[in-house]
């Protein structure tokens, strides 16, 4: 069964897409941990990060910095930083959370709910904001 990023990928189910190429695909997580909290990923289907081939986990990578760039033009980060957990959805994916400032709490555990049109703001800014 696909998951349900292959499901968004394919446009089964919405999302608040920033971009995407032919290989790779990026969207906001729908339950943020700071404002702008993306996923990035790899179009393949494969579970863990690290059985992904080479060639395609180089790609993520070079993908997520495009978009990590974008992120931070767009929201005023200080920087961007990068978690990697995959227990939820099996299909590898890469966060990427906006810092704001010295000593915000970067964890997947403290999730937050931004309403609809700010989120749509957001997708909007960094979308804008990226150079693929
Ligand atoms: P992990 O697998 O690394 O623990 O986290 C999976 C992430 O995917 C979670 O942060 C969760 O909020 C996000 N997520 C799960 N389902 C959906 C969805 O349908 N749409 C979006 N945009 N994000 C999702």
């Amino acid at each position: 069964m696909a998951s349900i990023f292959s499901k968004i990928i394919n446009g089964e189910i919405p999302c608040y897409k920033i971009a995407e190429d032919e290989d790779y695909f990026s969207f906001l997580d729908i339950n943020p941990i700071a404002e702008g909290h993306t996923l990035v990923i790899p179009k393949k289907e494969v579970d863990y990060v690290f059985d992904l081939p080479d060639e395609t986990l180089h790609g993520l990578i070079s993908f997520s910095k495009k978009i990590a760039r974008g992120i931070d033009s767009a929201l005023g980060t200080i920087r961007t930083g990068v978690i990697v957990e995959g227990l939820e959805v099996p299909h590898a994916h890469i966060h990427l959370i906006p810092i704001y400032f010295e000593g915000q709490p970067v964890s997947l555990g403290r999730k937050s709910e931004i309403q609809e049109s700010r989120m749509k703001e957001i997708a909007s800014l960094i979308s804008k904001a990226v150079e693929l």
